[in-house]
């Protein structure tokens, strides 16, 4: 059955990512908050073997999101290792998105926005509908797989 969902994306931005490891932690003008899908830390332990309060912390009131990563003391992620993503295949949803965010506004329809503190914006390429596709298929996998409980 076609799905009836549909959803907006901004029409001329260009997003490149440079790596600069940002968006993996906490910046001078912003404390990151790297949240979790009960799939994404299963996902996470399954492959790194690690339990899952060793990388994560339960979190409230931001479901879908139920876990947090853990951070270091320099406030960076639990997995960033010299400034290099160590879990970068299997990385949650909420950093495939970066800087992107996708909000709902009920009735199936969605909305692509993003943030202009990530360097990346305005570098090339500029972005299609096939990118906030195939992101947008990415959050509708993960939301199947999610059972929030
Ligand atoms: S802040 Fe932007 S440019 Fe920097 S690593 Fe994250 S996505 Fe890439």
């Amino acid at each position: 059955m076609e799905a009836s969902w549909r959803f907006e994306y901004p029409k001329h931005v260009s997003f490149g990512c440079n790596q600069c490891s940002r968006c993996c932690g906490d910046t001078e003008y912003e404390v990151r908050h790297i949240l979790l899908l009960k799939n994404d830390v299963e996902r996470i332990s399954k492959e790194t073997l690690l339990e899952i309060n060793n990388f994560s912390e339960e979190v409230t009131g931001s479901k879908p999101y139920i876990y947090e990563m853990r951070k270091t003391q320099n406030g960076k992620c639990f997995f960033l290792k010299n400034n290099l993503c160590t879990i970068y295949k299997i990385r949650p949803l909420i950093c495939r998105f970066y800087p992107f965010q996708l909000r709902n506004f009920g009735n199936n329809n969605y909305s692509f926005s993003f943030t202009d503190r990530c360097p990346g914006i305005g570098m090339k390429p500029k972005l299609n509908e096939e990118f906030f596709e195939s992101l947008f298929h990415q959050f509708m996998n993960a939301m199947e797989r999610t059972q929030i409980p």
